[in-house]
Protein backbone atom coordinates (compact mmCIF):
# COMPACT_ATOMS: atom_id res chain seq x y z
CA UNK A 1 0.00 0.00 0.00
CA UNK A 2 1.48 3.85 -0.74
CA UNK A 3 1.29 6.21 1.78
CA UNK A 4 2.63 8.95 -0.18
CA UNK A 5 0.53 11.32 -3.05
CA UNK A 6 2.62 12.65 -5.51
CA UNK A 7 4.24 16.38 -6.60
CA UNK A 8 3.01 16.92 -10.03
CA UNK A 9 5.58 18.38 -12.19
CA UNK A 10 5.47 22.02 -13.34
CA UNK A 11 3.44 22.74 -16.34
CA UNK A 12 6.16 24.16 -17.80
CA UNK A 13 7.94 23.60 -21.50
CA UNK A 14 11.72 22.54 -21.72
CA UNK A 15 13.56 25.34 -22.65
CA UNK A 16 15.53 25.08 -25.77
CA UNK A 17 19.62 25.43 -25.47
CA UNK A 18 20.90 27.78 -27.75
CA UNK A 19 24.41 26.29 -28.98
CA UNK A 20 25.98 28.92 -29.89
CA UNK A 21 29.83 29.19 -29.97
CA UNK A 22 31.77 28.47 -27.11
CA UNK A 23 28.79 27.50 -25.08
CA UNK A 24 29.28 24.33 -22.82
CA UNK A 25 26.04 22.42 -24.46
CA UNK A 26 27.84 23.02 -28.00
CA UNK A 27 31.30 21.40 -26.85
CA UNK A 28 29.27 18.13 -25.78
CA UNK A 29 27.43 18.03 -28.45
CA UNK A 30 30.42 18.05 -30.89
CA UNK A 31 32.35 15.47 -29.02
CA UNK A 32 29.29 12.89 -28.43
CA UNK A 33 28.54 13.26 -32.40
CA UNK A 34 31.95 12.73 -33.25
CA UNK A 35 32.19 9.74 -30.93
CA UNK A 36 29.07 8.12 -31.99
CA UNK A 37 29.55 8.83 -35.57
CA UNK A 38 32.97 6.69 -35.40
CA UNK A 39 32.20 3.73 -34.02
CA UNK A 40 29.97 1.07 -34.60
CA UNK A 41 26.96 0.11 -32.74
CA UNK A 42 25.00 -3.30 -32.79
CA UNK A 43 21.29 -2.55 -32.23
CA UNK A 44 18.93 -5.69 -30.90
CA UNK A 45 15.70 -6.19 -30.09
CA UNK A 46 14.44 -5.66 -27.11
CA UNK A 47 11.96 -8.58 -25.94
CA UNK A 48 11.25 -8.85 -22.17
CA UNK A 49 14.36 -9.44 -20.79
CA UNK A 50 16.36 -10.10 -23.49
CA UNK A 51 18.24 -8.10 -25.38
CA UNK A 52 18.28 -10.37 -29.30
CA UNK A 53 21.27 -10.03 -31.79
CA UNK A 54 19.87 -11.57 -34.63
CA UNK A 55 22.03 -12.71 -37.65
CA UNK A 56 20.20 -11.79 -39.70
CA UNK A 57 21.26 -7.35 -40.09
CA UNK A 58 20.69 -4.11 -41.96
CA UNK A 59 23.28 -1.25 -41.59
CA UNK A 60 21.95 2.35 -39.96
CA UNK A 61 23.72 4.82 -41.94
CA UNK A 62 23.13 8.64 -41.95
CA UNK A 63 21.36 10.30 -44.91
CA UNK A 64 23.87 12.99 -44.98
CA UNK A 65 26.72 10.21 -45.67
CA UNK A 66 24.98 7.47 -46.78
CA UNK A 67 28.51 5.22 -47.29
CA UNK A 68 29.12 5.82 -43.83
CA UNK A 69 28.30 2.83 -41.66
CA UNK A 70 27.51 4.06 -37.90
CA UNK A 71 25.90 0.83 -37.04
CA UNK A 72 23.67 -2.37 -37.75
CA UNK A 73 20.20 -3.07 -36.17
CA UNK A 74 19.13 -6.88 -35.71
CA UNK A 75 15.89 -7.99 -38.30
CA UNK A 76 13.15 -9.86 -36.20
CA UNK A 77 11.28 -13.12 -37.43
CA UNK A 78 7.77 -14.06 -36.75
CA UNK A 79 9.01 -15.90 -33.66
CA UNK A 80 10.16 -12.78 -32.24
CA UNK A 81 7.25 -10.77 -32.90
CA UNK A 82 4.82 -13.64 -30.75
CA UNK A 83 7.81 -13.60 -28.15
CA UNK A 84 7.61 -9.87 -27.70
CA UNK A 85 4.18 -9.63 -27.34
CA UNK A 86 3.90 -12.69 -24.92
CA UNK A 87 6.20 -10.75 -23.12
CA UNK A 88 4.43 -8.15 -23.01
CA UNK A 89 0.99 -10.21 -21.71
CA UNK A 90 3.00 -11.69 -19.33
CA UNK A 91 4.14 -8.04 -17.39
CA UNK A 92 0.62 -6.94 -18.09
CA UNK A 93 -0.92 -7.71 -14.51
CA UNK A 94 2.29 -6.60 -13.08
CA UNK A 95 2.50 -3.24 -14.46
CA UNK A 96 -1.86 -2.57 -14.25
CA UNK A 97 -1.32 -3.15 -10.81
CA UNK A 98 1.56 -0.80 -10.20
CA UNK A 99 0.22 2.33 -8.62
CA UNK A 100 -0.33 5.20 -10.53
CA UNK A 101 2.35 7.60 -8.85
CA UNK A 102 4.95 4.80 -9.56
CA UNK A 103 4.63 4.45 -13.22
CA UNK A 104 4.65 8.61 -13.33
CA UNK A 105 8.06 8.45 -11.02
CA UNK A 106 9.59 6.13 -13.83
CA UNK A 107 8.69 8.65 -16.60
CA UNK A 108 9.44 11.78 -14.73
CA UNK A 109 13.14 10.46 -13.79
CA UNK A 110 13.06 9.39 -17.72
CA UNK A 111 12.03 13.13 -18.68
CA UNK A 112 15.01 13.96 -16.44
CA UNK A 113 17.19 11.45 -17.73
CA UNK A 114 16.73 13.03 -21.53
CA UNK A 115 16.80 17.10 -20.11
CA UNK A 116 20.48 16.03 -18.23
CA UNK A 117 22.61 13.10 -19.12
CA UNK A 118 20.78 11.68 -22.24
CA UNK A 119 20.34 14.73 -23.90
CA UNK A 120 23.43 15.03 -26.09
CA UNK A 121 23.06 11.37 -26.90
CA UNK A 122 19.88 11.50 -28.04
CA UNK A 123 20.63 14.66 -29.76
CA UNK A 124 22.95 13.11 -31.71
CA UNK A 125 21.32 9.88 -32.22
CA UNK A 126 19.03 11.70 -34.25
CA UNK A 127 21.33 14.13 -35.93
CA UNK A 128 23.35 11.12 -37.47
CA UNK A 129 20.38 8.82 -38.08
CA UNK A 130 17.46 11.17 -39.02
CA UNK A 131 19.68 13.70 -40.26
CA UNK A 132 18.53 16.66 -38.28
CA UNK A 133 20.38 20.17 -37.04
CA UNK A 134 21.41 20.38 -33.93
CA UNK A 135 18.28 23.19 -33.40
CA UNK A 136 15.76 20.54 -35.19
CA UNK A 137 16.96 17.60 -32.98
CA UNK A 138 17.08 20.02 -29.95
CA UNK A 139 13.20 20.51 -30.05
CA UNK A 140 12.41 16.98 -31.23
CA UNK A 141 14.59 14.39 -29.21
CA UNK A 142 15.05 16.80 -26.03
CA UNK A 143 12.43 19.81 -25.06
CA UNK A 144 9.76 17.75 -27.02
CA UNK A 145 10.45 14.47 -25.55
CA UNK A 146 10.82 15.76 -21.97
CA UNK A 147 7.40 18.06 -22.08
CA UNK A 148 5.30 14.69 -23.65
CA UNK A 149 6.52 12.56 -20.43
CA UNK A 150 6.18 15.18 -18.28
CA UNK A 151 2.52 17.16 -18.95
CA UNK A 152 1.33 13.33 -19.54
CA UNK A 153 1.79 13.12 -16.29
CA UNK A 154 -0.07 16.12 -15.22
CA UNK A 155 -3.17 14.90 -17.90
CA UNK A 156 -3.27 11.37 -16.78
CA UNK A 157 -3.86 12.71 -13.20
CA UNK A 158 -6.46 15.16 -14.41
CA UNK A 159 -7.91 11.78 -16.37
CA UNK A 160 -7.92 10.26 -12.49
CA UNK A 161 -9.38 12.96 -11.08
CA UNK A 162 -12.86 13.62 -13.12
CA UNK A 163 -15.25 11.27 -11.01
CA UNK A 164 -19.15 10.86 -10.94
CA UNK A 165 -21.25 12.35 -8.33
CA UNK A 166 -21.55 10.57 -4.96
CA UNK A 167 -25.38 10.65 -3.71
CA UNK A 168 -27.04 9.98 -0.26
CA UNK A 169 -26.23 6.46 0.59
CA UNK A 170 -24.28 5.29 -2.91
CA UNK A 171 -21.41 6.31 -3.67
CA UNK A 172 -19.74 6.11 -7.59
CA UNK A 173 -16.67 5.65 -8.83
CA UNK A 174 -14.70 5.21 -12.04
CA UNK A 175 -11.69 3.27 -12.29
CA UNK A 176 -9.51 4.29 -15.43
CA UNK A 177 -8.18 0.55 -16.08
CA UNK A 178 -5.75 0.45 -19.02
CA UNK A 179 -7.00 -1.90 -22.28
CA UNK A 180 -6.70 -5.18 -21.24
CA UNK A 181 -4.60 -6.88 -23.87
CA UNK A 182 -1.71 -5.01 -25.37
CA UNK A 183 -0.96 -1.70 -27.59
CA UNK A 184 1.00 -2.24 -30.71
CA UNK A 185 2.61 1.40 -31.22
CA UNK A 186 4.35 2.12 -34.75
CA UNK A 187 6.27 5.10 -35.56
CA UNK A 188 7.73 7.12 -38.36
CA UNK A 189 11.28 8.33 -38.75
CA UNK A 190 11.02 12.28 -38.22
CA UNK A 191 10.90 12.57 -34.96
CA UNK A 192 12.57 11.04 -31.67
CA UNK A 193 9.59 12.28 -29.36
CA UNK A 194 6.59 10.85 -31.45
CA UNK A 195 8.97 6.99 -31.02
CA UNK A 196 9.25 7.17 -27.90
CA UNK A 197 5.72 8.64 -26.99
CA UNK A 198 3.69 7.02 -28.55
CA UNK A 199 4.80 3.86 -26.20
CA UNK A 200 5.16 6.29 -23.43
CA UNK A 201 1.94 7.67 -23.24
CA UNK A 202 0.09 4.39 -23.53
CA UNK A 203 2.06 2.53 -20.92
CA UNK A 204 1.85 5.38 -18.91
CA UNK A 205 -1.59 4.48 -18.39
CA UNK A 206 -1.04 1.48 -17.49
CA UNK A 207 -0.61 -0.43 -20.65
CA UNK A 208 1.89 -2.80 -22.08
CA UNK A 209 3.55 -2.36 -25.35
CA UNK A 210 4.75 -3.67 -28.79
CA UNK A 211 6.61 -1.16 -30.14
CA UNK A 212 8.16 -1.21 -34.04
CA UNK A 213 10.15 1.72 -34.72
CA UNK A 214 10.61 3.31 -38.29
CA UNK A 215 13.76 1.68 -40.12
CA UNK A 216 15.11 5.37 -39.94
CA UNK A 217 14.75 6.16 -36.51
CA UNK A 218 16.37 3.05 -34.49
CA UNK A 219 19.70 4.88 -33.73
CA UNK A 220 17.47 7.05 -31.17
CA UNK A 221 15.27 4.56 -30.90
CA UNK A 222 17.80 2.64 -29.29
CA UNK A 223 18.81 5.37 -26.70
CA UNK A 224 15.27 5.28 -25.96
CA UNK A 225 15.11 2.02 -24.67
CA UNK A 226 18.43 2.57 -22.46
CA UNK A 227 16.27 5.87 -21.27
CA UNK A 228 13.42 3.92 -19.89
CA UNK A 229 15.36 0.76 -18.85
CA UNK A 230 17.76 3.15 -16.74
CA UNK A 231 14.52 5.12 -15.72
CA UNK A 232 13.72 1.85 -14.43
CA UNK A 233 10.85 1.03 -16.11
CA UNK A 234 10.16 -2.64 -15.52
CA UNK A 235 11.45 -5.23 -18.80
CA UNK A 236 8.85 -6.05 -20.81
CA UNK A 237 6.67 -2.91 -20.78
CA UNK A 238 7.36 -1.71 -24.13
CA UNK A 239 9.67 -4.70 -26.40
CA UNK A 240 10.80 -2.87 -29.19
CA UNK A 241 10.97 -5.00 -32.36
CA UNK A 242 13.25 -3.98 -35.97
CA UNK A 243 12.70 -5.45 -39.20
CA UNK A 244 9.88 -6.19 -42.19
CA UNK A 245 7.08 -4.16 -40.66
CA UNK A 246 4.78 -5.89 -42.91
CA UNK A 247 5.63 -9.47 -41.01
CA UNK A 248 5.70 -7.18 -37.72
CA UNK A 249 1.94 -5.81 -38.15
CA UNK A 250 0.08 -9.32 -39.85
CA UNK A 251 1.42 -11.07 -36.29
CA UNK A 252 0.11 -8.30 -34.15
CA UNK A 253 -3.32 -8.02 -35.82
CA UNK A 254 -3.73 -11.35 -36.12
CA UNK A 255 -3.76 -11.82 -32.35
CA UNK A 256 -7.03 -11.77 -30.46
CA UNK A 257 -5.43 -9.55 -27.53
CA UNK A 258 -4.83 -6.56 -29.66
CA UNK A 259 -6.25 -3.64 -27.62
CA UNK A 260 -5.33 -0.66 -29.81
CA UNK A 261 -2.67 0.82 -32.50
CA UNK A 262 -0.49 3.49 -31.89
CA UNK A 263 0.06 5.15 -35.08
CA UNK A 264 1.82 7.87 -36.71
CA UNK A 265 2.90 7.80 -39.97
CA UNK A 266 1.72 7.87 -44.40
CA UNK A 267 -2.05 7.80 -45.01
CA UNK A 268 -2.17 4.92 -47.06
CA UNK A 269 -0.32 2.87 -44.17
CA UNK A 270 -2.79 3.71 -41.74
CA UNK A 271 -5.49 2.58 -43.98
CA UNK A 272 -4.28 -0.53 -44.87
CA UNK A 273 -3.90 -1.24 -41.11
CA UNK A 274 -7.35 -0.27 -40.45
CA UNK A 275 -8.45 -2.55 -42.99
CA UNK A 276 -6.42 -5.29 -41.58
CA UNK A 277 -8.45 -4.51 -38.13
CA UNK A 278 -11.42 -4.76 -39.95
CA UNK A 279 -10.90 -7.93 -41.87
CA UNK A 280 -10.06 -9.51 -38.33
CA UNK A 281 -12.75 -8.14 -35.88
CA UNK A 282 -14.12 -11.23 -35.59
CA UNK A 283 -10.82 -12.84 -33.93
CA UNK A 284 -10.64 -9.64 -31.44
CA UNK A 285 -11.61 -9.40 -27.32
CA UNK A 286 -11.77 -5.89 -27.83
CA UNK A 287 -12.79 -3.67 -30.19
CA UNK A 288 -8.87 -2.59 -30.80
CA UNK A 289 -8.93 1.28 -30.05
CA UNK A 290 -7.36 2.87 -33.17
CA UNK A 291 -5.25 5.97 -32.98
CA UNK A 292 -3.31 7.59 -36.11
CA UNK A 293 -1.84 11.03 -37.11
CA UNK A 294 -0.89 10.38 -40.80
CA UNK A 295 0.15 12.66 -43.85
CA UNK A 296 -0.50 16.64 -44.49
CA UNK A 297 -0.42 19.25 -47.18
CA UNK A 298 -0.07 22.06 -45.16
CA UNK A 299 -1.40 25.46 -46.10
CA UNK A 300 -0.40 29.42 -45.83
CA UNK A 301 -2.93 31.75 -47.37
CA UNK A 302 -1.41 35.40 -47.70
CA UNK A 303 -4.52 37.68 -47.22
CA UNK A 304 -3.91 41.29 -49.36
CA UNK A 305 -3.37 42.43 -46.26
CA UNK A 306 -0.62 40.54 -44.92
CA UNK A 307 2.81 42.07 -44.48
CA UNK A 308 5.24 40.53 -46.84
CA UNK A 309 8.33 39.80 -44.50
CA UNK A 310 5.89 37.77 -42.41
CA UNK A 311 4.29 35.67 -45.15
CA UNK A 312 8.13 35.01 -46.64
CA UNK A 313 9.33 34.08 -43.34
CA UNK A 314 6.85 31.90 -42.51
CA UNK A 315 7.46 29.97 -46.13
CA UNK A 316 10.93 29.58 -45.23
CA UNK A 317 10.75 28.60 -41.79
CA UNK A 318 7.55 26.59 -42.51
CA UNK A 319 8.54 24.37 -45.82
CA UNK A 320 12.24 24.04 -45.21
CA UNK A 321 13.01 23.45 -41.81
CA UNK A 322 13.90 19.68 -41.39
CA UNK A 323 13.75 19.70 -44.92
CA UNK A 324 9.99 19.99 -45.13
CA UNK A 325 10.11 16.27 -43.71
CA UNK A 326 7.61 17.38 -40.83
CA UNK A 327 4.04 16.37 -40.90
CA UNK A 328 2.86 19.75 -40.51
CA UNK A 329 5.38 21.61 -43.55
CA UNK A 330 4.20 24.52 -45.43
CA UNK A 331 4.13 22.64 -48.91
CA UNK A 332 1.07 24.62 -50.75
CA UNK A 333 1.13 28.99 -50.79
CA UNK A 334 -1.09 30.93 -51.96
CA UNK A 335 0.25 34.71 -52.56
CA UNK A 336 -2.31 37.73 -53.42
CA UNK A 337 -1.16 39.29 -56.93
CA UNK A 338 -0.19 42.76 -55.42
CA UNK A 339 2.05 41.75 -52.62
CA UNK A 340 3.63 38.31 -54.35
CA UNK A 341 6.72 39.97 -56.42
CA UNK A 342 7.71 41.38 -52.91
CA UNK A 343 7.37 38.29 -50.83
CA UNK A 344 8.68 36.05 -53.85
CA UNK A 345 11.47 38.18 -53.76
CA UNK A 346 12.18 38.77 -50.14
CA UNK A 347 11.98 34.51 -50.37
CA UNK A 348 14.59 34.53 -52.95
CA UNK A 349 17.54 36.45 -50.89
CA UNK A 350 16.57 34.22 -47.52
CA UNK A 351 16.82 31.49 -49.46
CA UNK A 352 20.20 32.20 -51.21
CA UNK A 353 21.62 32.74 -47.55
CA UNK A 354 20.75 28.98 -46.54
CA UNK A 355 23.32 26.07 -46.24
CA UNK A 356 23.35 22.89 -46.51
CA UNK A 357 25.21 19.67 -45.58
CA UNK A 358 26.25 17.85 -42.41
CA UNK A 359 24.33 18.39 -39.35
CA UNK A 360 27.73 18.33 -37.56
CA UNK A 361 28.52 21.64 -39.21
CA UNK A 362 26.52 24.31 -37.31
CA UNK A 363 26.37 26.70 -40.21
CA UNK A 364 23.48 24.63 -42.17
CA UNK A 365 20.48 25.34 -41.95
CA UNK A 366 19.13 22.20 -43.71
CA UNK A 367 20.69 18.73 -44.55
CA UNK A 368 20.21 15.69 -46.35
CA UNK A 369 16.37 13.88 -46.52
CA UNK A 370 15.94 10.63 -44.96
CA UNK A 371 16.68 7.93 -47.52
CA UNK A 372 17.00 7.31 -51.54
CA UNK A 373 13.10 6.58 -51.79
CA UNK A 374 12.18 10.07 -50.71
CA UNK A 375 15.10 11.67 -52.52
CA UNK A 376 13.85 9.53 -55.69
CA UNK A 377 9.97 10.87 -54.94
CA UNK A 378 11.47 14.63 -54.49
CA UNK A 379 13.17 14.50 -57.79
CA UNK A 380 10.30 13.16 -59.29
CA UNK A 381 8.18 15.92 -58.83
CA UNK A 382 10.89 18.43 -59.29
CA UNK A 383 11.61 17.05 -62.70
CA UNK A 384 7.55 16.64 -63.54
CA UNK A 385 7.32 20.96 -62.58
CA UNK A 386 10.38 21.06 -64.79
CA UNK A 387 8.51 19.91 -67.85
CA UNK A 388 5.03 20.79 -67.02
CA UNK A 389 3.47 24.15 -68.78
CA UNK A 390 1.21 24.89 -65.80
CA UNK A 391 4.33 24.94 -63.37
CA UNK A 392 7.93 26.49 -63.42
CA UNK A 393 10.54 26.75 -60.78
CA UNK A 394 11.17 29.66 -59.36
CA UNK A 395 14.29 28.74 -56.76
CA UNK A 396 16.44 25.67 -56.20
CA UNK A 397 15.52 22.60 -58.36
CA UNK A 398 18.89 21.01 -57.87
CA UNK A 399 19.68 17.60 -56.03
CA UNK A 400 22.92 15.47 -55.81
CA UNK A 401 22.89 11.83 -53.90
CA UNK A 402 26.54 11.72 -54.79
CA UNK A 403 26.93 11.71 -50.76
CA UNK A 404 24.12 12.30 -48.83
CA UNK A 405 20.59 12.56 -50.20
CA UNK A 406 20.93 16.26 -50.75
CA UNK A 407 17.91 18.55 -52.77
CA UNK A 408 17.82 22.24 -52.43
CA UNK A 409 14.87 24.14 -50.86
CA UNK A 410 12.75 24.14 -53.94
CA UNK A 411 10.14 26.75 -55.04
CA UNK A 412 7.90 25.95 -57.92
CA UNK A 413 5.90 28.71 -59.16
CA UNK A 414 2.13 26.79 -60.76
CA UNK A 415 -0.92 28.61 -62.64
CA UNK A 416 -2.96 25.84 -61.61
CA UNK A 417 -4.39 25.88 -58.00
CA UNK A 418 -5.33 21.80 -58.68
CA UNK A 419 -1.74 21.28 -59.60
CA UNK A 420 -0.14 17.63 -58.31
CA UNK A 421 2.50 19.35 -55.93
CA UNK A 422 -0.20 21.83 -54.36
CA UNK A 423 -1.73 18.29 -53.75
CA UNK A 424 -0.40 15.51 -53.02
CA UNK A 425 2.53 15.15 -49.95
CA UNK A 426 5.66 15.51 -51.06
CA UNK A 427 7.55 15.40 -48.53
CA UNK A 428 10.42 17.01 -49.19
CA UNK A 429 11.50 20.87 -49.04
CA UNK A 430 9.49 21.81 -51.97
CA UNK A 431 7.07 24.42 -51.46
CA UNK A 432 4.23 25.18 -54.77
CA UNK A 433 3.05 28.93 -54.26
CA UNK A 434 -0.01 29.93 -56.69
CA UNK A 435 -0.64 33.79 -56.99
CA UNK A 436 -4.39 34.91 -56.87
CA UNK A 437 -5.84 38.31 -58.14
CA UNK A 438 -6.27 39.69 -54.71
CA UNK A 439 -10.11 40.46 -55.14
CA UNK A 440 -10.85 36.77 -55.00
CA UNK A 441 -9.63 35.77 -51.90
CA UNK A 442 -12.34 34.53 -50.29
CA UNK A 443 -12.99 32.12 -53.34
CA UNK A 444 -9.39 31.39 -52.74
CA UNK A 445 -10.51 30.03 -49.69
CA UNK A 446 -12.90 27.47 -50.84
CA UNK A 447 -10.12 26.00 -53.32
CA UNK A 448 -8.00 25.54 -49.99
CA UNK A 449 -10.92 23.62 -48.40
CA UNK A 450 -11.14 21.41 -51.64
CA UNK A 451 -7.57 20.83 -52.81
CA UNK A 452 -6.25 18.16 -50.89
CA UNK A 453 -7.43 14.93 -49.08
CA UNK A 454 -5.48 15.85 -46.04
CA UNK A 455 -6.30 18.73 -42.82
CA UNK A 456 -3.63 18.70 -40.94
CA UNK A 457 -2.34 22.23 -40.68
CA UNK A 458 -2.84 25.50 -41.95
CA UNK A 459 -1.82 29.09 -41.95
CA UNK A 460 -3.68 32.51 -42.46
CA UNK A 461 -1.64 35.39 -42.61
CA UNK A 462 -3.18 38.92 -42.62
CA UNK A 463 -3.67 42.21 -40.58
CA UNK A 464 -7.23 42.50 -41.09
CA UNK A 465 -9.42 41.44 -38.41
CA UNK A 466 -12.60 40.53 -40.41
CA UNK A 467 -10.81 38.48 -42.79
CA UNK A 468 -9.49 36.54 -40.18
CA UNK A 469 -12.67 35.56 -38.52
CA UNK A 470 -13.88 34.80 -41.98
CA UNK A 471 -11.00 32.31 -42.86
CA UNK A 472 -11.59 30.64 -39.68
CA UNK A 473 -15.71 30.07 -40.64
CA UNK A 474 -14.62 28.95 -44.11
CA UNK A 475 -11.22 26.94 -43.53
CA UNK A 476 -13.22 24.98 -39.94
CA UNK A 477 -12.19 21.39 -41.37
CA UNK A 478 -9.63 22.30 -42.95
CA UNK A 479 -7.14 21.94 -40.57
CA UNK A 480 -7.14 20.24 -36.93
CA UNK A 481 -3.93 23.12 -36.14
CA UNK A 482 -4.55 26.40 -37.51
CA UNK A 483 -2.11 29.21 -36.78
CA UNK A 484 -2.97 33.27 -37.53
CA UNK A 485 0.02 35.34 -38.44
CA UNK A 486 2.57 32.61 -37.79
CA UNK A 487 4.21 29.67 -39.93
CA UNK A 488 1.72 26.18 -39.75
CA UNK A 489 4.71 24.02 -38.43
CA UNK A 490 6.59 23.70 -34.74
CA UNK A 491 3.27 22.65 -32.14
CA UNK A 492 4.56 22.55 -28.75
CA UNK A 493 3.46 19.82 -26.48
CA UNK A 494 0.90 21.70 -23.60
CA UNK A 495 0.83 25.00 -25.98
CA UNK A 496 -0.57 23.48 -29.14
CA UNK A 497 -2.01 20.04 -28.88
CA UNK A 498 -1.39 18.54 -32.67
CA UNK A 499 -3.44 16.34 -35.21
CA UNK A 500 -5.52 16.90 -38.04
CA UNK A 501 -9.14 15.28 -39.54
CA UNK A 502 -9.90 14.25 -43.12
CA UNK A 503 -7.16 11.77 -44.14
CA UNK A 504 -5.00 13.50 -41.76
CA UNK A 505 -5.47 11.12 -39.04
CA UNK A 506 -8.28 10.61 -36.24
CA UNK A 507 -6.80 14.06 -34.64
CA UNK A 508 -7.01 12.61 -30.78
CA UNK A 509 -4.41 15.63 -30.25
CA UNK A 510 -1.30 13.97 -29.13
CA UNK A 511 0.45 16.00 -26.20
CA UNK A 512 -3.17 16.35 -24.73
CA UNK A 513 -5.74 14.93 -22.68
CA UNK A 514 -7.14 13.71 -25.29
CA UNK A 515 -5.20 11.25 -26.73
CA UNK A 516 -3.93 9.05 -23.10
CA UNK A 517 -8.15 8.75 -22.60
CA UNK A 518 -7.77 6.55 -26.07
CA UNK A 519 -6.02 4.12 -23.50
CA UNK A 520 -7.95 3.87 -20.95
CA UNK A 521 -11.20 1.97 -20.37
CA UNK A 522 -13.18 2.93 -17.53
CA UNK A 523 -14.58 0.80 -15.11
CA UNK A 524 -17.70 2.31 -13.03
CA UNK A 525 -18.07 1.23 -9.45
CA UNK A 526 -21.18 1.80 -7.41
CA UNK A 527 -21.12 1.03 -3.77
CA UNK A 528 -24.25 0.72 -1.59
CA UNK A 529 -23.55 1.71 2.05
CA UNK A 530 -26.87 0.92 3.05
CA UNK A 531 -28.80 -1.26 0.48
CA UNK A 532 -32.69 -1.95 0.04
CA UNK A 533 -33.95 -5.05 1.76
CA UNK A 534 -37.17 -5.87 -0.24
CA UNK A 535 -38.45 -5.10 -3.62
CA UNK A 536 -41.78 -2.45 -3.42
CA UNK A 537 -41.70 1.04 -4.14
CA UNK A 538 -43.27 3.84 -2.23
CA UNK A 539 -45.29 4.42 -4.85
CA UNK A 540 -46.69 1.18 -4.20
CA UNK A 541 -48.37 1.46 -1.19
P1 LIG B 1 5.63 5.54 -43.11
O1 LIG B 1 4.16 5.42 -43.23
O2 LIG B 1 6.47 5.11 -44.24
O3 LIG B 1 6.14 4.67 -41.83
C1 LIG B 1 5.55 4.82 -40.57
C2 LIG B 1 5.69 3.49 -39.83
O4 LIG B 1 4.90 2.51 -40.51
C3 LIG B 1 7.12 2.96 -39.83
O5 LIG B 1 7.39 2.33 -38.61
C4 LIG B 1 7.10 1.96 -40.96
O6 LIG B 1 8.07 0.94 -40.84
C5 LIG B 1 5.70 1.39 -40.85
N1 LIG B 1 5.21 0.81 -42.09
C6 LIG B 1 5.56 1.12 -43.36
N2 LIG B 1 4.89 0.35 -44.24
C7 LIG B 1 4.11 -0.47 -43.52
C8 LIG B 1 3.18 -1.48 -43.86
N3 LIG B 1 2.92 -1.81 -45.12
N4 LIG B 1 2.53 -2.11 -42.86
C9 LIG B 1 2.77 -1.77 -41.57
N5 LIG B 1 3.65 -0.82 -41.18
C10 LIG B 1 4.30 -0.16 -42.15
O7 LIG B 1 5.94 7.04 -42.68
P2 LIG B 1 7.35 7.76 -42.48
O8 LIG B 1 7.98 7.95 -43.82
O9 LIG B 1 8.14 7.11 -41.43
O10 LIG B 1 6.87 9.17 -41.91
C11 LIG B 1 6.38 10.18 -42.73
C12 LIG B 1 4.86 10.22 -42.75
O11 LIG B 1 4.38 10.37 -41.41
C13 LIG B 1 4.32 11.41 -43.50
O12 LIG B 1 3.20 11.03 -44.24
C14 LIG B 1 3.94 12.39 -42.40
O13 LIG B 1 2.96 13.33 -42.77
C15 LIG B 1 3.46 11.46 -41.34
N6 LIG B 1 3.55 12.06 -40.02
C16 LIG B 1 2.39 12.54 -39.47
C17 LIG B 1 2.41 13.16 -38.23
C18 LIG B 1 1.14 13.68 -37.62
O14 LIG B 1 1.13 14.01 -36.43
N7 LIG B 1 0.04 13.80 -38.38
C19 LIG B 1 3.61 13.28 -37.54
C20 LIG B 1 4.78 12.77 -38.12
C21 LIG B 1 4.72 12.16 -39.37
Amino acid sequence: MKKNTFQLPKRINEETKEYIKGSKERKEIIETYNSMFSKKIDIPLFIGEKEIFTENKKNITPPHDHQKIVGTYSLCEEIHVKDAIKSALDKKNEWTNTPWQERASIFLKAAELIAGPYRSKINAATMIGQSKSIFQAEIDAACEFVDFLKFNIIFMSEIYKEQPITVGNVSNRLEYRPLEGFIYAITPFNFTAIGGNLCASAALMGNVILWKPSDHQIYSAKVIMDIFNEAGLPKGVINMVTGDPEMVTNIALENPNLSGIHFTGSTHVFKGLWSKVGENINIYKDYPRIVGETGGKDFIVSHPSSDSKVVSTAILRGAFEYQGQKCSAASRVYLPESKSDEILENLKTQIKTIKMGSPIDFENFMTAVIHKNSFDKIVKYIEKARNDDEAKILIGGDYDDSKGYFISPTVILTTDPNYITMNEEIFGPVVTIFVYADNEWKDILKIVDKTSIYALTGAFISKDEESIEYALKHLRYSAGNFYINDKPSGAVVGQQPFGGSRASGTNDKAGSKLNLLRWVSPRLIKENFNPPTDYPYPYME
